[in-house]
């Protein structure tokens, strides 16, 4: 009989010739079990998703609540469902006054191409810009925003009228001009391996769409809900994007993203033509039974308070002369190394010893470290531990 790796490599899609194969049969907390026994700690969070940790108990009451009372029922945007509601009034309820409209969708890139969508026809403009090594989806139109030439040449023709600038180089800055309908902009690059922007060059964003009539777009995808150390990233640097983008750790391990705007921005996909953006699974029942459960653990446990604290911990265990520099804020952390080969050898040090860490998609030098926003001091010392004896190996 096959194994379920044989069955899972000849049978279920690759992304990549070198796969993980990690096998896990259950998840609890800050950890990751597998089928004879092995556990692991989770540094990524199944990729900045599980910030409340997998399963927590609020979230799978939340979960079997709606079970009991409906799955699917129809389209997004037409019926009254509860769970929807709920979710979009404490959203709307933690964020700044000009965010008073949220449409939900399944994912991530579902929520970038929402935006991009609305962004065009509320300014009757074809132009976006995005950042060099940005990462907004896969899907054909957030792939267009990736910043990464190879892409690109790989999947042409991708869309058209989209420009990039440097992130974080206040010199490009005036490249947005009135033809501009959307900057897209992580609020802190994730895939770029962590790249925190000054606030300065922030503001100036700000002010140059205010100056241009274009709008701002913060994909909050992998920063959202408490990752950073505040609840969104935006807030750390006193200005607010006219279209927010959510997902990943939205749902508390359930599917779900959203984009979140003002209602005049929002309001231009209902008519001309009607329907102009629709979603069968957008904003299911239980994804935002869950997403609600999730964002309460979060407000009501105050997770963020700990964050800066549990970041400050992490780089203070983590000294080597291998490391070149650690980036990022709050528990969004990147160690810089000098070669995939060393991240590589690491990494599987890390996995052998109990430990999952990873890297990222436009920077294969540097470990990624995102682990849930609950993990423990003494679990930060042995993940710390562990790491550290993986670089003495190198
Ligand atoms: N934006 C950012 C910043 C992301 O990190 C990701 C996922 N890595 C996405 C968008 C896409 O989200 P999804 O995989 O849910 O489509």
């Amino acid at each position: 009989m096959l194994s379920n790796r044989q069955l899972f490599l000849s049978n279920t899609a690759q992304t990549s010739a070198s796969p993980r194969l990690i096998e896990i049969e259950r998840a609890e907390g800050v950890y990751l079990y597998g089928p004879n026994g092995e556990r692991y700690l989770d540094l990524v969070s199944g990729f900045a998703v599980s910030n409340i940790g997998h399963r927590h108990p609020r979230v799978l009451e939340a979960i079997t609540t709606q079970l009991d009372r409906f799955l699917h029922v129809t389209v997004y945007g037409e019926f009254v469902q509860a769970p929807q509601v709920a979710l979009a009034t404490q959203l709307l309820a933690v964020l700044p006054d000009r965010f008073n409209s949220v449409y939900f969708t399944n994912s991530g890139t579902e929520a970038t191409e929402g935006a991009m969508k609305i962004a065009k026809k509320f300014t009757g403009r074809r132009q976006i810009i995005a950042a060099e090594k940005a990462y907004h989806g896969s899907t054909q139109g957030a792939l267009s925003l990736i910043g990464n030439p190879e892409y690109h040449r790989a999947y042409a023709p991708l869309l058209p009228d989209i420009e990039f600038i440097r992130y974080n180089e206040p010199g490009h800055i005036g490249k947005i001009t009135t033809a501009t309908a959307a900057v897209i902009l992580e609020a802190v690059q994730g895939e770029a391996g962590i790249r925190v922007p000054d606030i300065s060059y922030m503001q100036a964003i700000r002010k140059r769409c205010d100056e241009t009539g274009t709008l701002l777009i913060f994909d909050e995808i992998q920063t959202g809900f408490g990752r950073t150390g505040e609840l969104f990233a935006f807030q750390h640097y006193g200005i607010e994007p006219d279209i927010l983008l959510l997902a990943k750790g939205m749902g508390g391990g359930m599917p779900i993203g959203a984009f979140v705007a003002n209602k005049a921005v929002m309001d231009v996909i209902k008519d001309n033509p009607m329907l102009g953006h629709i979603t069968t699974f957008g904003g299911h029942p239980v994804s935002c039974a869950a997403a609600l459960a999730s964002l309460n653990v979060i407000l009501n446990e105050q997770l963020m308070a700990d964050v800066g604290r549990k970041s400050q911990l992490f780089r203070h265990h983590l000294q080597h002369p291998a490391i070149r520099e650690i980036r990022g804020v709050g528990l969004m952390l990147c160690i810089q190394l000098d070669t995939f080969e060393q991240v590589e050898s690491v990494s599987k040090y890390c996995a052998e010893n109990g430990v999952i860490i990873d890297w990222f998609l436009h920077c294969t030098t540097a470990l990624r470290v995102s682990p849930p926003l609950i993990i423990s001091d003494d679990d930060i010392a042995m993940a710390c531990s562990v790491i550290l004896n993986g670089l003495d190996r190198l």
